[in-house]
């Protein structure tokens, strides 16, 4: 089909429509949508009969249809520290107050002594409550910063957001402290159902703010960001508005931290990128005083930056093992070990599992050209993990050839011994080789299966 030139002078300007123009979502309630759009249509017009002249900006989609970038459990996400988060800010002109990152009690005094005054000690791990679970603590001396310092490299953290075994504390932020007049509450996130950034913004910040979220979502101020123009003047003003500043001075310093968490957003592929509290001082000045970011794993390669701060210690082991090997290892609640090759065939295990009565505690999925080494660690990753009663092999051969697989479950189960049943569906290239080798072998545990229906059903029976 040929366009008119009209309709290929079209197309590029279809994008610029800006998203707060949502008809399906707003025409009944909202006359201005009505009123706004046709407005648009009207400028558009006159913009192709050359009455006036309109400057397009053409711009290239940040995302792929489908693909999903909201952090889900935390997973498929860099995280970051509140150190290097802070760094990150500070890099775009949003103003933290000073501080130093310490990892001994020793370098801790000494920080004090650098900052001197009142500071706040903080501790530096990937889950958040920390005020709450004591781990964040003002000091006004020397001794208190030794005291809380030890307190906190010697003890594990334990919050809402940890799990009760909680987590070791390796390093510690000295900052300045601050006093505090108001707290309020800045963060981007990715809408996977607009399939664009938002931002949030509240007067109610702090300690508080899944309670206000779930409570009084009204107090959280959204707005979208445009595709590919980003955040525009009028919402930023909009959030802004919404933060009910008095002083002029403090709410163009708010709407610059506003931009400036925008652009973090955007030029390090966020998921996340959160300000809580942001806050204003009896003087009147405009800090944020706690960060949180983190990151879609899949553009940390882009990023130099990025893949200098990250932190193995503080990582999943298991998922980092995995990664070692290429494989992905992906942690889930259930109890059952599934041993898979792609992505697809993972999902369709899972919901299989799911449909008898199963619940799967991960996937492991070994990729298409996995070798026996690579297999075997996949099992040794899937056998450390305590919470796995059974296990499921599904793989379909095609690049990945059967007898590897059952060469590297018969070398695992000499290697590591199958504390749990093992079944195992086989399907694909040189498969007849497979069931051969595993009739041989006679793996106590081993327990093979016709198809992958029949599988799903055992390892459920065996687990249950
Ligand atoms: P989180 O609990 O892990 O989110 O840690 P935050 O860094 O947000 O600190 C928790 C709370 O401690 C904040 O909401 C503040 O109320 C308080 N806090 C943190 N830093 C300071 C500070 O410099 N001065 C004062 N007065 N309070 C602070
Ligand atoms: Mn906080």
């Amino acid at each position: 089909m040929r366009l008119t030139f009209r309709q290929q002078a079209l197309r590029p300007l279809v994008p610029i429509f800006p998203p707060w123009i949502d008809l399906s979502r707003q025409i009944p309630h909202n006359g201005r949508t009505v009123a706004g759009c046709v407005l648009w249509m009207r400028v558009l017009r006159a913009a192709l009969s050359g009455r006036i002249g309109l400057t397009v900006r053409f711009g290239v989609r940040r995302y792929t249809d489908g693909f999903e970038t909201q952090p889900t459990n935390g997973r498929y996400t860099m995280k970051v520290h509140e150190y290097q988060a802070r760094t990150l800010l500070s890099e775009v002109g949003v103003p933290v107050p000073q501080s130093s990152v310490v990892d001994t009690v020793a370098q801790a005094t000494d920080a004090y002594a650098a900052i001197g005054g009142k500071v706040v000690v903080k501790a530096q791990v990937f889950a958040g409550g920390r005020g709450k679970a004591g781990f964040v603590k003002l000091c006004d001396n020397a001794d208190e910063v030794r005291e809380a310092a030890e307190f906190m490299l010697s003890n594990r953290m334990v919050s809402v957001q940890t799990g009760a075994e909680g987590i070791a504390v390796k390093k510690l932020l000295i900052a300045a402290a601050v006093d505090i007049e108001s707290e309020y509450y800045v963060a981007v996130v990715m809408d996977r159902t607009k399939r664009t950034p938002v931002v949030m913004v509240s007067r109610e910040g702090g300690v508080e703010i899944e309670v206000v979220a779930k409570e009084n979502p009204d107090a959280i101020v959204k707005r979208w960001l445009h595709p590919h123009m980003g955040l525009l003047g009028f919402q930023c003003a909009q959030l802004v508005a919404a933060l009910n500043f008095t002083d002029k001075a403090q709410a163009r310093a708010a709407g610059k931290v506003i931009r400036g968490l925008v652009d973090v957003f955007l030029k390090y592929d966020c998921a996340l990128a959160e300000i809580n509290p942001l806050v204003r001082t009896t003087d009147g000045e405009i800090l944020a005083i706690d960060a949180k970011m983190t990151f879609d794993d899949n553009a940390v390669f882009r990023h130099k930056t990025l893949q200098d701060m990250f932190d193995p210690a503080e990582e999943n082991a298991l998922e980092l093992r995995a990664k070692d090997h290429n494989l992905s290892y992906i942690p889930l609640d259930g109890n059952i070990g599934c041993l898979v090759n792609g992505a697809g065939l993972a999902m369709a295990t899972m919901d299989l599992i799911k449909l008898h009565g199963g619940d799967p505690a991960n996937f492991l999925d070994v990729g298409g050209s996995v070798t026996k080494e690579g297999a075997i660690e996949a099992f040794r990753i899937i056998l450390s993990d305590k919470k796995v009663k059974g296990i499921l092999v599904n793989i379909f051969g095609g690049i990945a050839k059967c007898d590897t697989i059952a060469e590297a479950l018969i070398a695992a189960a000499q290697d590591l011994g199958f504390t749990v049943p093992v079944v195992v569906r086989l399907e694909g290239t040189n498969v007849d080789r497979a069931r051969k080798l595993l009739a041989e072998a006679a793996i106590e545990q081993l327990i093979p299966a016709d198809d992958l229906t029949d599988a799903a059903k055992k390892v459920c029976a065996k687990v249950a």
